[in-house]
């Protein structure tokens, strides 16, 4: 008799489970909570889904935190190769962009959920839709089945539970899977938004609002020690700052703000220039357009919108003619363009997070099947463990690779 496997959520990991279990020959059923699966992935990428990314295993690892050694052997045994031919065999090419980010060729996020039920029909999975589920049915420590909303009671040989987080809650991610798991026993690492837009103090976010600056190194400042400092690209909105460099100095940020501390940070404007190269740029500058209004001379150093919050931050009057600017001023406008300072007041809400920080601890689950320590016959894969990636496609290739971990035999 084949045995009969139920997984609770169909999301990416969901779906890679039942598949890979069905092939394995289970009967496999997938409980979802909204009226189709997927939604969350319809998502992604902004609806291109950046399905997975090039790197090495030794180099993706290093891109999840707290620690992605857990992954070691998911990756080991599924990784980016593999994922690309499970969906090149569904007739789902993926092409490579910048930082190794891969997407499918027809950039939508349709496709990569087409091929997953196409894959999932084909093995004989059976989908149930809308049917959220409540409880687990555990019988002598071991979980034997699960119990929908409805109180109707479905037993099975093995359980496998992908809710995924608690961010974008009317995907269906509304972190059901962290009181499932916490009634049996698991431990639930405090969850909190990551990969979130930071707010900020004051209105100079708001003054910048959209403009994107594609080569800032930005460094964190917690309770006046810098932490980090990364490059990259960020953008401003009218609460704050967000953009992939944001994102991703994000979760030590909220951590920081969580435990009461406080946290700066400090954008390099020129970060080619070391203060002397910068120094003698604007002197050449001066000399060259002395008569120009301050103004008019920052056009060639500043996006327009800065120029104003540079005025007002270094004294300087907008209509001074640029060879009547003081050493004194000069100093302060390198030193702004150096360390533009904007304090951190707080971060977006968990419901608008990319992914969800926390969850199952990992010390619960054995790395090599999935399987609860604490609840055998209990598995689980994807976002509902505490683990979580920078973007850049890790969080969905970790979804696939513990996924098919969690439903191979
Ligand atoms: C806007 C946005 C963009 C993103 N872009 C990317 C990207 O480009 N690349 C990347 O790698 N990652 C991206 N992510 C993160 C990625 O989407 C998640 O990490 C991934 O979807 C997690 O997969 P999962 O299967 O664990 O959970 P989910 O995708 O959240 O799926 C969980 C499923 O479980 C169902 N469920 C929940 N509770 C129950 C219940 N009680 N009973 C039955 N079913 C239930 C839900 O309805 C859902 O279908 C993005 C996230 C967001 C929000």
């Amino acid at each position: 008799m084949p045995k009969n496997i139920i997984v609770i959520g169909g999301g990416p990991a969901g779906l890679m489970a039942a598949i890979t279990a069905a092939r394995a020959g289970a009967d496999v059923l997938i409980l979802e909570k909204k009226d189709r699966p997927g939604r969350k992935l319809a998502i992604t990428g902004k609806g291109r889904c950046n399905v997975s990314n090039t790197a090495p295993m030794r180099e993706a690892i290093a891109h999840f935190f707290p620690k992605g050694k857990f992954l070691y052997q998911a990756f080991a045994q599924f990784f980016t190769p593999d994922l690309i031919r499970f969906f090149e065999e569904q007739g789902v090419s993926l092409k490579t962009e910048r930082g190794g980010r891969m997407f499918p060729e027809s950039d939508q996020a349709a496709d990569i959920i087409h091929a997953l039920l196409a894959a999932a029909k084909k093995a004989n999975v059976i989908i149930r839709t809308s049917t959220p589920v409540q409880g687990l049915m555990v019988e002598q420590g071991r979980c034997v089945g699960v119990v929908t909303e409805k109180g109707e009671r479905l037993p099975a040989a093995k359980v496998i539970l992908t809710t995924g987080g608690a961010s974008y809650p009317a995907t269906g991610s509304t972190g059901d899977g962290y009181r499932l798991a916490g009634q049996v026993g698991h431990t639930i690492v405090p969850i909190r938004p990551a990969l979130i837009p930071l707010t900020t103090a004051g209105d100079t976010a708001e003054r910048l609002q959209g403009l994107s600056l594609k080569n800032a190194q930005v460094s964190v400042w917690v309770d006046n020690k810098k932490v980090t400092s990364l490059f990259g690209e960020m953008l401003f909105t009218h609460f704050g700052v967000s953009g992939p460099l944001i994102l991703t100095l994000s979760s030590l940020i909220v951590d920081a703000l969580g435990a009461k501390k406080s946290v700066m940070i400090s954008i390099d404007l020129k970060p080619a220039l070391d203060p002397k190269q910068l120094d003698d740029r604007l002197l050449r500058d001066i000399d060259l357009f002395g008569k120009r209004q301050s103004k008019t001379l920052f056009k060639g150093l500043l996006p327009a919108s800065l120029i104003p919050v540079c005025l007002d931050a270094t004294g300087i009057d907008s209509s001074l003619p640029a060879n009547q600017i003081t050493a004194l001023q000069r100093k302060k406008l390198r030193n702004w363009l150096k360390d533009f300072q904007l304090p951190i007041t707080g971060h977006r809400p968990l419901r608008e997070a990319i992914i969800t920080a926390g969850g199952v601890s990992t010390k619960e689950i054995d790395p090599r099947t999935m399987e609860s320590k604490m609840c055998p016959g209990l598995f689980f894969a994807g976002e509902i463990m505490d683990i979580q990636a920078d973007t850049g496609g890790f969080n969905l290739q970790a979804a696939f690779s513990t996924g098919w971990m969690a439903g191979k035999e």
